[in-house]
């Protein structure tokens, strides 16, 4: 979390969880106790937690009264900001608490009414804080570099801060334009929870009947099931059966997506930014420049794509057109179920993290034997998993679903890919400067995933084993980078409709959406058939919804491509550029940042590493193939 007091507070509650995008697990096992979390760390009972909470409300109360101090002296300021921060630094405490304790038990009411007391407190101090930015811009640059001249604390903690704010001096209007946007803030909302309550309330969940006789009610969590079911038969039903509900409403879709596309190009205009994009990049200060390399670079790598696309259509026996629906199921069965304990996922991850060297390591080591982690599926516990990190004088907290499957392990690993980054950026930086951007993020626990994947490739029993590794290193490409930027060429899309100044519609959505599914999965190569009617999927993806905010994972794959390839031929300067990259934390922009690690995610090579990356898997899988 950064020092950036006028952030919202869904998308506090947003950053503060570093979720990994991966599915809920699905048998829920006994707690084991050993792997349930110790929230005495952060507070011995409620009732340290009700009493702190009255506390800081307090002291968030008297926050008003610094407003027009700042620009006294340099003094003044670092005693304003000083007091700002610390409210911020523990209203986040309490926020994790509060957060933890609701998601142990999503039926316990005390516990999700202390969540509504968090995040009502956040919105409490965002209120009383509401004056800082439009006062640091008033006092000015000269001022403000004069004062961080004069006072080394003011500095040490708070120029990325002062900068950063001054930074967004031609986008930030008036007082009475602000307010007048503040207050359209609820509106704007509105389309991400009119998608919500459409997908997940009013469009009726079809029932199909599988080759088996099982009767099954497709709804989102049924469907993701299905797909990857052997049967091809039964996987079409369900592809049929759920892609038609949705096209039934692809006009209600189509038009609350183009409220959300309107309300983003309003906000561009409005802020003075040339177009929805840069108003995107700018709080990251991304250059746009990167997004669109990612996509040009994305649609380079679509040879390589289209390469796996094949061995999957030949593993699968298929022999007519492979087409969307053939994309879920394992390509290479395994006779034994893959099975990993916690105990176990917690031992291959050292081993397989061992190139990060001993400082990574011994934080990692350190992490598990602490209480935490609560990793065990439970009666009533939250679904997916996230690391939270922001209760910074404490340590992260992890919450996993974990089944001991494979992708239990790999989401093992990368969520202590973010506490492991959590924990170097608190020891080397101040609170102000320890929320590190979600490119970063990513590519702190994606690099993990591919270095536990290469150690599994390695330490596979046998041959079959070692094949279905392979395949999942390559569907994580597949998902995390391809399908992302076919996600981000379809936003970028849809804005730039807009932009001309053509009409947007359900039915211009899907046909945008098909010709990119077309293209990314080889429709003129002849590498597959696309049902159109499974082109209503862009209805499904809430992602949409946050912003240009998909981009982020495949650029960060990109990133970790690049660092990991770097770490395993280079050795130590390069894991030293990576652990610093870890310790910067948020005291620069991610761009920056990358750039002193080795890395210039402006141009092809990042991309071109991760492209790379997928051609020697499956050169590996045609060699192992060649062995029979
Ligand atoms: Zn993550």
């Amino acid at each position: 979390m950064t020092f950036r007091v006028s952030t919202g507070v869904a998308a506090i509650a947003a950053l503060l969880m570093l979720s990994s995008m991966s599915v809920a697990a699905e048998a829920p096992a006994a707690a084991d106790q050993q792997y349930v979390w110790d929230l005495t760390d952060l507070y011995q009972t409620p009732e340290a937690w009700t009493a702190e909470h009255a506390k800081i409300k307090g002291a968030a109360d008297k926050l008003k009264q610094y407003k027009g101090t700042l620009g006294k002296s340099a003094d003044s300021m670092f005693k304003a900001l000083d007091a700002i921060s610390h409210v911020n630094k523990e209203t986040q405490r309490l926020y994790v608490y509060a957060g933890l304790k609701a998601d142990e038990d999503l039926t316990n009411s005390p516990a999700q009414e202390r969540r509504q007391l968090g995040q009502a407190l956040f919105t409490e101090f965002s209120e009383n804080t509401a004056w800082l930015a439009p006062e640091i811009l008033s006092i000015g640059e000269k001022k403000v570099n004069a004062f961080l001249k004069a006072n080394k604390q003011l500095s040490a903690r708070f120029d990325f801060f002062l900068h950063d704010t001054l930074r967004a001096e031609p986008h930030t209007l008036g007082a009475e334009a602000e307010g007048v946007i503040a207050a359209g803030g609820n509106v704007a909302q509105q389309p991400d929870t009119v998608r919500g309550q459409l997908a997940h309330s009013d469009l009726p969940s079809p029932t199909v009947t599988l080759s088996d006789g099982t009767t099954v009610k497709l709804t989102d969590q049924a469907y993701t099931k299905y797909r990857q079911v052997e049967n091809r038969a039964d996987r079409k039903k369900v592809f049929d059966a759920f892609w038609g509900a949705y096209q039934n409403y692809k006009n209600t879709f189509g038009a609350n997506l183009t409220t959300q596309v309107m309300l983003a190009e309003f906000n561009a205009k409005v802020r003075k930014f040339p177009n929805a994009l840069s108003a995107a990049t700018f709080s990251d200060n991304m250059p746009e420049g990167v997004y669109r390399t990612l996509v040009k670079e994305a649609n380079e790598g679509l040879p390589v794509l289209h390469r796996y696309l094949k061995l999957r259509k030949q593993m699968l026996g298929i022999k007519d057109d492979l087409g969307y629906e053939d994309l879920y199921p394992t390509m290479f069965k395994q006779d034994q179920k893959l099975k990993f304990s916690v105990a176990d996922s917690e031992r291959i991850a050292i081993d397989a993290l061992q190139p990060y060297g001993e400082e990574y390591l011994s934080l990692l080591k350190k992490g598990f034997a602490g209480h935490w982690m609560h990793a065990y599926p439970g009666e009533h516990k939250a679904s997916g998993a996230y690391m939270n990190g922001s209760a910074y004088d404490v340590h992260p907290y992890l919450l996993l679903n974990h089944n001991d499957d494979y992708e239990a392990l790999t989401t093992l690993a990368h969520e202590w890919g973010h506490a492991v980054h959590t924990l170097l950026t608190h020891d080397a930086q101040p609170f102000e400067k320890s929320n590190y951007s979600t490119f970063t993020a990513e590519t702190a626990s994606i690099g993990n995933e591919m270095l536990l994947n290469d150690y599994m490739v390695e330490h596979a029993k046998t041959k079959n084993e070692k094949l279905y590794y392979l395949g999942q290193g390559l569907e994580a490409i597949r998902t995390t980078f391809f399908r992302q930027v076919m996600f981000a060429e379809f936003q970028l899309a849809i804005h730039e409709e807009m932009e001309a100044g053509r009409p947007l519609s359900g039915d211009r959505m899907t046909s945008i959406y098909c010709d990119l599914v077309r293209k990314y999965y080889g429709e003129a190569q002849g590498i597959t058939k696309i049902n159109p009617t499974y082109c209503a999927e862009w209805e499904y993806i809430p992602h949409f919804f946050y912003g240009f905010y998909v981009w982020q994972y495949a650029t960060s794959m990109a990133g970790a491509a690049q660092l990991t390839d770097d770490i395993l031929k280079n050795g130590a300067p390069a894991r030293d550029r990576f652990i610093a990259l870890l310790k910067a934390g948020g005291s620069d922009y991610p761009y920056n940042l990358y750039k002193k690690a080795g890395i210039d995610m402006a141009t092809p090579e990042p991309y071109r590493k991760l492209v790379a990356r997928m051609t020697h898997i499956l050169d590996e899988i045609d060699e192992l193939q060649k062995q029979n």
